[in-house]
């Protein structure tokens, strides 16, 4: 189902639960402003390539829009507008005081030397520099634009010898330029930038959260749980660390070189290193290799999508083992596997509250900009760590009060909020 059929449908059912007026209904729908430009770049070898990028601010109730860029190939209108809509709830649901927003370019960065990714950004940020700003629209990472600096490499200028890409130290560079040195206009920024400590690690900090709030409500711990990951991208690779430590068993992990099985747990610092030398786990020998689409349906006590969207739909979901599922990536599971899994007993715990611990140490992160102070590493982690608890309490609160599932206690949530704000703030022009 396309993704933003599939995240409207969720907010209308919120909307009934909550019994929304269905002017608000449609004026919470419609994203705020939409963002298309064209980037074109001079490659490394003298042409010309033209992208496409957008930046879709969704909703500017509750604060200044939030939400990352996502450089990959298949990113179209209607994912972004899909994904803008969902950080309106997400950052709601979390309650931290943002709107939501996302923006991609359609590009396989993979293909794109660092020269070229950098250039490539900034067009694009000369081209929405007006519409961002530290209280209008802050951007983030998302898959594709994530840091990955080798600062060794990059203080000898051995630029062409290794992977040096930090998308948002570009942002932040070009935004600069044109309003001066700002650093709270981009979070998950280097550290020597302003970025904040933990920020690297927070979502996938948030997901162990989660998955511990959920499993203690269930009288189970991380200890002894088997986990099948599909994704080691930060989120993934972050979250096996962080659940590894906690004495979870991580039996099955997938990227997209491939994807291997260990019924005894897989070694996970051993996993980390080859798939960093070998740009992916694909070869690695502590365990066997299996089909990455069979990784879904591998036996295991607990599911974390922590890739694409969409890879839990109606083909598959009745195959699924696990008997919860951590939505680690954004809106993995399409409404119809929704219902097929209800009926098996799944739970599952939505994207909009699992996955929010990133954005919610963005928040931090920008907050330590504006204050010009930084936190240490444990505050960080400590009030991530307050922040997923609450945010878990307040979504079975309204599961309790609307008799209904997570994803529905979580969209309740959020729209609510934002339904608040819109309606104390008013329309009068
Ligand atoms: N891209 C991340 C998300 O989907 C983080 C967004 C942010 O930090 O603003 O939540």
């Amino acid at each position: 189902m396309n993704a933003l059929v599939a995240t409207n449908r969720n907010f209308k059912l919120a909307a009934r639960l909550l019994g929304l007026d269905s002017k608000l209904e449609r004026s919470l729908l419609i994203p705020f402003r939409e963002i298309k430009v064209e980037c074109t770049i001079p490659k490394d070898d003298g042409t010309l390539a033209s992208f496409v990028g957008f930046r879709i601010q969704h909703d500017n109730a509750r604060g200044p829009m939030k939400g990352g860029i996502r450089y990959h190939p298949e990113v179209d209108p209607d994912e972004v507008n899909a994904l803008a809509q969902l950080m309106t709830w997400k950052t709601a649901v979390a309650n931290i005081p943002y709107g939501g927003a996302k923006g991609g370019i359609g590009c396989s960065p993979g293909d794109l030397s660092v020269s070229e990714l950098e250039r490539l950004t900034r067009v694009f940020t000369q081209k929405i520099h007006d519409l961002i700003g530290i209280h209008a629209d802050v951007p983030a990472p998302d898959m594709g634009t994530g840091p990955q600096v080798d600062l060794v490499q990059i203080l000898s200028l051995k630029l062409a010898s290794c992977v040096v890409k930090q998308t948002m130290a570009w942002i932040l560079d070009e935004y600069s330029k044109f309003h001066g040195y700002s650093p709270a206009v981009v979070t998950g920024k280097p550290i020597d930038l302003g970025g904040s400590l933990g920020r690297d690690a927070a979502t996938g900090r948030g997901v162990l959260f989660a998955a511990e709030a959920l499993l203690n409500e269930h009288g189970k711990t991380i200890a002894g749980q088997r986990f099948a990951i599909q994704g080691f991208g930060n989120v993934g690779s972050w979250a096996a660390q962080l659940i590894t430590e906690k004495g979870g068993k991580i039996v099955a992990v997938s990227d997209v070189t491939g994807a291997i099985k260990n019924t005894n747990g897989i070694d996970i610092p051993s996993l980390l290193k080859h798939a960093k030398e070998h740009r992916g786990v694909k070869g690695f020998h502590g365990g066997d290799p299996i089909d990455p689409n069979s990784i879904l349906v591998e036996d295991c006590d607990i599911l974390i999508p922590a890739a694409l969207g969409g890879v839990i739909n109606r083909e598959n979901a009745n195959d699924i083992k696990a008997k919860f599922i951590v939505e680690a990536a954004n809106h993995p599971t399409d409404p119809e596997a929704d219902e097929i899994l209800s009926k098996k007993g799944v739970i599952i715990l939505p994207d909009i509250y699992a996955n929010s611990g990133g954005v919610t140490v963005s928040y931090f992160e920008w907050v330590q900009n504006i204050q010009g102070f930084m936190w240490e590493e444990e505050k960080v982690n400590h009030e991530l760590k307050t922040y997923m608890t609450k945010g878990f309490k307040d979504v079975k609160e309204m599961c309790q009060t609307h008799n209904c599932d997570l994803r529905m206690g979580a969209f309740t949530l959020g729209v609510n909020r934002v339904a608040r704000a819109t309606v104390l703030r008013g329309w009068e022009a």
